[in-house]
């Protein structure tokens, strides 16, 4: 057990700067505060915009011989390797996640920069055959200044996300915390911090997203813009950023459904939907929300999953249950609001539906909707919270119309030991990334990523590389051949 600093700052060209203003951050496991850290206006906003404008223009990061980025970015993964267990206590009091889950949370943090470091002298063009007389070529420069916008969920583990690919491409970076969980992401960067990089590549602010994020992805200085979070906000960012024409990556919300046959594995089936929806009390953006259930095994598998919800532990993260808090009272009494709609409109909870009224900290009860039909808004809207709807269906065809029936377009699922079935429903489903036989199969190393209302752009992998690079074709005119 770690004790926590009891206020925090932002790190802005390479200094850590305090604020008049603070935010107060809770435990979402007791509601209690936990720390304070400096609320960024404007100004701070400005000067971490500068800085990264300076640090980028310079060249700092981008005209240095590729491999010393790659000795910034294996630095940086082992620092974050040293630090995780501090910051793992941290993410978890803050948050209310598991500590084991907070830690792996560092742990990935510190892969992405292993795994971009591996890219980051690699970043080769190509050479384009014009016959006689003509060389031409293309290279990948840096974008510029990338502004990062993350979410509370996974803050430690999506900033990495987004960070690692812009430094090893040689960008500069102005992340923007989440409000109600910026602690962890503190910790990760003073582990950026320890590695030598040159002032300004890397500022973080934490400001209320109105002031702070607004005034962050509506600058003129900023290149880029990588957004993760709500569809709301992420629209409102695409409407600032049309006003610079400047590229963006959407990484929004999803109602994603995993399709189950009747031949599924059960064993299989169960632990993907504990992980699926219960993991991080349901607040994934992937999170396995609906589960589409073949007719014939319908009561089955609600008697299944009623049983794994209600056998579930619940209790603080520091003690690693199954199910942990929701990150605030507001988003608790949103997830509720969405619960005694679905009963409005006919959906039956066969377990929970409410929040725990015996504890202190914001605990929603893990909850199983039955006999849900497509169109309700429990199948359609986002809850972010440990809330699974089970609808059946009886044909394969029906169960992609069902699958691919929302605005959302995130991730779905299969799970069948037909592989020719998995094949099928895997081409046709509407996701930036299907799992067969096992929720969350991919990793780091996979391309992830939305369509429709879930977004655009794609993160992890080698692919999300080249949203942080511009081409540039050169085509010369070779005299004399
Ligand atoms: P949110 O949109 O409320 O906030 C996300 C971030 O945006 C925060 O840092 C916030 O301060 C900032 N922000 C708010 N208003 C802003 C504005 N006008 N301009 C600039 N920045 C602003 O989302 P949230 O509640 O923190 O996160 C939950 C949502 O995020 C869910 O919808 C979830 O699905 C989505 N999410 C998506 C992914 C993904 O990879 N697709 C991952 C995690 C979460």
């Amino acid at each position: 057990m770690h004790s926590i600093a009891s206020h925090w700052l932002n790190y802005i060209d390479g200094e850590w700067v305090d604020s008049p203003q603070h935010l107060v951050v809770n435990n979402p496991g007791t509601a209690e505060p936990l720390a304070t850290v400096a609320r960024a206006g404007v100004a701070d906003a400005e000067r971490a915009l500068l800085a990264a404008r300076r640090c980028a223009d310079s060249g700092a990061l981008s005209r240095v011989r590729p491999a010393q980025r790659v000795s910034w970015l294996l630095r940086i993964a082992s620092e974050i390797r040293d630090l995780a267990n501090e910051g793992a206590w941290v993410l978890c009091q803050e948050n209310g996640k598991s500590l084991a889950d907070a830690r792996d949370e560092f742990t990935e943090a510190a892969r992405y920069f292993e795994y971009y470091a591996g890219m980051a002298d690699k970043i080769e063009g190509t050479s384009i055959p014009l016959g006689d007389g003509y060389m031409d070529f293309t290279v990948y420069d840096p974008i510029g200044v990338s502004a990062q916008i993350v979410p509370w969920n996974f803050p430690v583990s999506i900033c990495a996300r987004s960070l690692a690919p812009a430094l090893a491409a040689g960008n500069a970076v102005v992340i923007k915390s989440p409000e109600l969980s910026p602690l962890g992401m503190c910790v990760l960067i003073r582990a950026i911090a320890n590695a030598g990089l040159p002032n300004g590549a890397v500022n973080l602010i934490c400001g209320l997203g109105r002031e702070t994020g607004a005034h962050l992805v509506s600058s003129a200085k900023v290149d880029q813009i990588v957004f993760t979070g709500s569809v709301a906000t992420g629209q409102s960012i695409l409407r600032a950023a049309a006003e610079h024409a400047i590229p963006c990556v959407m990484e929004l919300g999803g109602k994603s459904a995993a399709i189950v046959f009747a031949d599924a594995d059960r064993e299989q089936l169960l632990a993907s939907v504990k992980g699926g929806i219960f993991f991080n009390a349901g607040q994934v953006c992937s999170a396995m929300s609906r589960l589409l259930v073949q007719r014939d095994i319908y009561e089955e598998i609600v008697s299944d999953v009623v049983a794994l919800a209600e056998g579930l532990s619940v209790g603080l993260g520091q003690d690693n249950p199954d199910l942990t808090p929701v990150i605030s009272a507001g988003q608790l009494a949103g997830i509720e609001t969405l619960c005694r709609r679905a009963a409005d409109e006919g959906a039956v909870a066969a377990t929970g539906g409410e929040a725990f009224s015996d504890r202190s900290g914001h605990f929603m009860r893990p909850t199983v909707f039955r006999d849900v039909s497509p169109e309700m808004s429990i199948a359609q809207q986002e809850v972010f919270g440990p809330v699974l709807t089970v609808i059946p269906f009886d044909t394969e065809e029906e169960a992609i119309a069902i699958a691919n029936g929302t605005d959302f377009g995130l991730v779905a699922g299969v799970f069948t030991q037909n592989i020719n079935r998995a094949m099928r429903c895997s081409r046709r489903l509407k996701a930036g990334q299907v799992f067969v036989n096992e929720w969350y199969a991919g990793g780091i190393e996979t391309p992830f990523g939305g369509v429709g209302l879930s977004g655009y752009g794609r993160e992890k992998g080698q692919e999300a590389l080249y949203s942080y690079v511009r081409t540039k074709n050169v085509a010369i005119r070779v005299a004399g051949e």
